[in-house]
């Protein structure tokens, strides 16, 4: 199958996932998990109708923006960022959605303060308690979100979750209806510099079970691309 099939079928899975749901298949964001495949392929999953693209290394951002890439659509950063290379990603991307410690936050909101602009960004939930993975605590996540009145080079926009990979159907329910609550209630305190508009979950394997749960934007590689090869 190719690129623009995968994105066909993937389209409508997720409408069915919406109209069970009760949901507006509208409401729900495709963004193609672009790692390990070069710019040509990204253009054809953009050419076929993504709604953005994220990229989880600086280095395949850097190498494919220039050519064209993510041309007409946004480009997300979606993987671990080290503090170094913020000068490559803060301004360069539409939207970090992988902010998921306080010296990252500070480090973004320095560098675009530096660069007078401000950055949007998730805060990314460590929902399940991996202790192999970054994120806040969902605590963490809304303490964090009453103080960004304090960070002007950045506007939090939602939330990013990566829970274990999902077994069976059903297996992630629970925890993405825990990052749906904890949206709704950052949502509710009506937060300065915070406002809930993304709630960033699900991927190949469990997307219809997150799109039940109240994701609004699903990020997904393998059924948009098919298996990435790792040397
Ligand atoms: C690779 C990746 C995805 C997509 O994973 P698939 O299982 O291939 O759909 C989603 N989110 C992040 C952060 C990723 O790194």
């Amino acid at each position: 199958m190719s690129i623009a099939e995968n994105i066909a079928a993937l389209r409508a899975r997720m409408e069915a996932a919406a109209l069970a749901a009760g949901r507006d298949p509208s409401e729900i964001l495709l963004c193609a998990a672009t790692k390990m495949n070069d710019a040509e392929r990204v253009k054809e999953a953009v050419a076929a109708g993504v709604d953005c693209c994220g990229e989880n290394r600086v280095q395949e951002l850097v190498q494919k923006q220039p050519l064209g890439a993510y041309e007409g659509k946004p480009v997300h950063f979606i993987g671990h960022l080290q503090t170094n290379k913020l000068n490559k990603v803060v301004g360069k991307v539409d939207l970090i959605q992988s902010v998921d410690r306080l010296e990252l936050l500070e480090a973004v909101n320095r560098t675009a303060l530096r660069l007078g602009l401000k950055q949007d960004i998730l805060f990314e939930v460590n929902v399940a308690a991996e202790p192999q993975k970054g994120g806040f605590t969902p605590e963490e996540a809304l303490a964090l979100a009453g103080k960004l009145g304090d960070y002007p080079g950045v506007r939090l926009r939602g939330l990013m979750a990566i829970p274990p990979i999902s077994v069976k159907k059903g297996d992630n329910c629970k925890y993405f209806a825990k990052m749906r609550n904890l949206y709704i209630d950052i949502a509710a305190k009506k937060y300065d510099n915070v406002s809930m508009v993304c709630l960033s979950m699900g991927m190949s394997d469990d997307f219809e079970d997150a799109i039940a749960e109240g994701s609004t934007m699903i990020r997904v590689g393998t059924a948009i691309f098919g298996p990435r090869h790792y040397s």
